[in-house]
């Protein structure tokens, strides 16, 4: 079918083993993919995992099912939908470049560069969707498929440094026709079946042109390089409550979990000793510390959260965001402050 026998063999295993997911179209479908939700979804995977992404591109697509209706959103109803999936600049990203698209007559981009100039989408998201949404032959290389083909070819050299490599050898495996298949295919092996610890040879299409499996040295690619660890910073939370409700602020449109709703937060500190700065309130409240801290980690950092808990009477309290002081009030936090106010309400005495 190809001249290349890795793409015969991998499309011929995709046609039955595929993922069934709700932005994909059967392989060897002729019908025209819809952009927005070829983009919607590479946008989501971007840092999540797939099973975690279904149920929210389910409800976006719900609720919002074209890049119209997204673009005319209002930024705290897709902020508040977005919460729990992390990375959320990912969010601010998706509507602005919504909005571009909207504004440009609703048509996305369809090459790599146009596609990469939209705010949020890097090489990786730009040949997704070239390749997914508009069928062009993109080479498509995220994480899955660089084990994968750091296996076929029995690549020794370490990761980061051979990624320039490892793009050049999937260039040339890469199909000029079915390359959105092609793509797809190549995540689906890397996920369930050229899997990162345990790879499952004996049931992989590719066996019989795999370098590493013949080596015998498949569990142990691709190499990494050592990585330093990542730093350690320091911050308070505040849940300030009365009987019925908690107080959150909106963090600022820009930089860590903006826009989101928030518990008030000290400034981050990188020596453990995080300074309180809580607004002052109407009235003398008293701050008890929660036993324990919550860990979180982000990209570049890993975060240490101390909280901090205190009543105030409701004829007292300063205005914000007062959320109720239930399951419900949690809606919409980001998961680390869904932890911390979680934890706060759970140390609460029974009213
Ligand atoms: Fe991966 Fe094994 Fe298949 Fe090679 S044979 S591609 S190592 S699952």
């Amino acid at each position: 079918m190809f001249a290349n026998p890795i793409a015969t063999a991998l499309l011929a295993w995709y046609g039955q083993a595929y993922r069934r997911l709700p932005w994909r179209l059967p392989p060897g479908s002729t019908a025209t993919p819809d952009a927005y939700r070829v983009w919607l979804s590479e946008i989501m995977l971007q840092q999540t995992n797939v099973a975690a992404v279904v149920p929210y591109f389910e409800a976006f697509t719900a609720r919002w099912p074209t890049v119209e209706s997204l673009a005319a959103a209002d930024d705290a109803d897709v902020m508040a939908a977005w919460a729990g999936l992390g990375y959320y600049a990912r969010a601010r990203n998706m509507l602005a470049s919504a909005r571009i698209v909207a504004a440009g007559g609703g048509a996305f981009p369809d090459t790599g560069s146009a596609l990469r100039a939209l705010p949020g989408i890097g090489d990786y998201t730009a040949a997704a969707i070239a390749a997914i949404a508009f069928r062009h032959s993109a080479v498509v290389v995220d994480g899955n498929v660089e084990r994968v083909v750091a296996r076929l070819f029995a690549v020794e050299a370490p990761l980061p440094g051979s990624k320039s490599d490892l793009r050049k050898l999937a260039a040339t495996i890469t199909p000029a026709e079915r390359a959105g298949d092609f793509a797809q295919a190549m995540m689906d092996l890397g996920a369930g079946v050229c899997r990162p610890k345990l790879p499952l040879c004996a049931s992989c299409p590719l066996a019989g042109h795999c370098q590493a499996q013949s080596a015998g040295t498949a569990g142990e690619l691709p190499r990494r390089a050592p990585r330093a660890g990542r730093p350690v910073r320091y911050a308070n939370a505040y849940f300030l409550h009365d009987s019925a409700q908690f107080l959150l602020v909106r963090r600022p449109p820009k930089g860590l979990l903006g826009g989101m709703l928030a518990l008030p937060m000290s400034a981050f500190s990188d020596d453990g000793d995080a300074k309180t700065i809580f607004p002052s309130t109407p009235v003398l409240v008293s701050w008890s510390k929660l036993t324990g801290e919550i860990r979180h980690i982000f990209t570049h950092f890993e975060l240490r959260l101390s909280v901090y808990s205190a009543f105030i009477p409701a004829h007292s309290r300063p205005p914000g965001v007062w959320a109720d002081k239930d399951r419900k009030g949690l809606i919409g936090l980001p998961a680390l402050f869904h932890k911390a106010a979680a934890a706060a309400m759970g140390s609460l005495p029974i009213e």
